[in-house]
């Protein structure tokens, strides 16, 4: 059905007088739009090092589109398989780099294999006619399906990354754009097949006569970009709100996003009398363990530290990083009795421990000071008896556990000891 349409198809093209200013026009502005993003592309991939290695291949994406079109404009009624061919497989090419860059923007795992055969079996079967206008509506509707697969891929890629960490809705909206060319080239695709008289109308297979296309061409450009932006954007917003309330170190929490979820907790315990608890660690004589094995080894203690109070305490416990050496601890649903036995758990943890470092052991050991809300007591002040308690511990000699009751009486302490 196809093929005995194009001899209708050829000669419509031949008689047709071509609208010279407005296909210059729409070149003009195509090439403006590809172009500038290409370089604003490239600027994030080198200068500001956003994302680099997506950056690159939305940067030569947006090339491959950009020369693609330019060779389509070329196209006249000679077989010539770079306008045809070529073109064809550069914007795809195009495509298939838009799907990596978003897989290598969200760290998903990257489907080359899948992708370099569907571009291998799409190139086999445009090779199986000439690449002219006489083939024109076989060649538009391959190209279709294909880019409509990539594109259609790439949205789902999209939708799953970023659903993990925003809104199901955000994630659905962000990828509306890329959901809808892949359905436009789907009904392009139908459309040929069963009426291929329509080509002149639904593609720019020929030499850019249909306005529709020439702006869906600058429209999906466009949109693809905008899509592109904002998973790159989404994934700098994300990671900076995480840098920012993470220690690099470590990996625990800081004090930057400590404050949130001691409000919550607090508010918790005001409302509906969640009692909490607040624990403060600082690691014994850490100072020396720097002076006689270095900065490094003193890292890799904070680092073993942090990762055996992960393993010790509950998910719902906060672990934060305090300040170089000294952890704080918010224990939701934890009262006195509780606390003290989380500290004892801890501790013994920590003794039992031996980190090996240039096959030198290093053992360590952890003053706590740990204080259990209470209706007059505000955050900070629950705060600063965690803080006083953990130096009272310290004062007793170290690897030492403390409570702290009230702020008038300091003296009203407790003390287990397991030096
Ligand atoms: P104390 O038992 O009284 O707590 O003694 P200390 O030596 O643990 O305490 P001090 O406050 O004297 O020293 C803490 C040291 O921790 C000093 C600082 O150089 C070191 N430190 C702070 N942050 C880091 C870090 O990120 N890495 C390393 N390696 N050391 C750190
Ligand atoms: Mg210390
Ligand atoms: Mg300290």
């Amino acid at each position: 059905m196809l093929l005995s349409h194009h001899r209708t198809v050829y000669f419509s093209i031949l008689v047709r007088h071509m609208e010279h200013s407005q296909s210059i026009v729409f070149v003009q502005f195509f090439s403006l739009i590809a172009v500038s993003c290409a370089v604003a592309w490239t600027l994030l991939a080198t200068l500001l090092r956003i994302a680099p290695k997506a950056s690159w291949c939305f940067a030569t994406a947006n090339t491959f589109t950009f020369i693609g079109i330019l060779l389509y404009t070329q196209r006249t009624e000679a077989i010539s398989y770079l306008y045809w061919f070529v073109a064809d497989m550069t914007i795809l090419s195009g495509f298939a780099l838009v799907r990596w860059g978003c897989q290598h923007l969200f760290k998903q795992p990257l489907s080359y294999r899948f992708d370099l055969i569907l571009l291998a079996a799409t190139a086999l079967l445009m090779l199986l006619v000439p690449a002219s206008v006489t083939y024109a509506v076989y060649l538009v509707i391959i190209m279709s399906i294909t880019a409509a697969i990539f594109i259609t891929l790439s949205g789902i890629d999209n939708f799953l990354a970023v659903k993990k960490h925003l809104p199901i809705y955000y994630a659905a909206l962000l990828n509306v754009p890329f959901f809808t060319i892949g359905l436009l080239f789907i009904i392009r695709a139908v459309i040929l097949l069963f009426s291929p008289d329509q080509l002149d109308h639904i593609s720019a297979g020929d030499k850019l006569n249909s306005l529709l296309v020439l702006w869906s061409y600058i429209i999906l450009l466009l949109f693809t970009n905008l899509v592109l932006f904002g998973n790159a954007l989404t994934r700098l917003v994300y990671k900076a709100a995480r840098l920012a309330n993470k220690d690099q170190l470590t990996g625990l929490w800081n004090r930057h996003a400590l404050l949130n979820k001691l409000e919550e907790v607090d508010a918790l315990w005001l409302r509906n009398g969640l009692a909490y608890s607040l624990m403060v660690l600082d690691l014994d004589h850490f100072k020396r363990i720097n002076d006689s094995y270095g900065h490094l080894a003193g890292d890799m203690v904070l680092k073993n530290t942090a990762d055996i109070l992960q393993l010790s305490l509950r998910k719902i416990d906060f672990i934060c990083r305090y300040g170089g050496e000294e952890f704080l601890i918010i224990l939701p649903l934890t009262d006195k009795n509780e606390a003290q036995i989380v500290a004892e758990k801890v501790q013994q943890r920590i003794n039992d421990n031996t980190i090996l470092w240039q096959k030198k052991s290093i053992n360590t050991t952890l003053s706590i000071g740990y204080a259990t809300c209470k209706s007059h007591l505000s955050i900070e002040q629950l705060l600063q008896l965690a803080d006083d308690a953990m130096y009272l511990a310290k004062s007793k000699g170290r690897n030492t556990i403390c409570s702290m009751d009230s702020m008038e009486d300091s003296t009203d302490t407790s003390e287990k000891s397991q030096q």
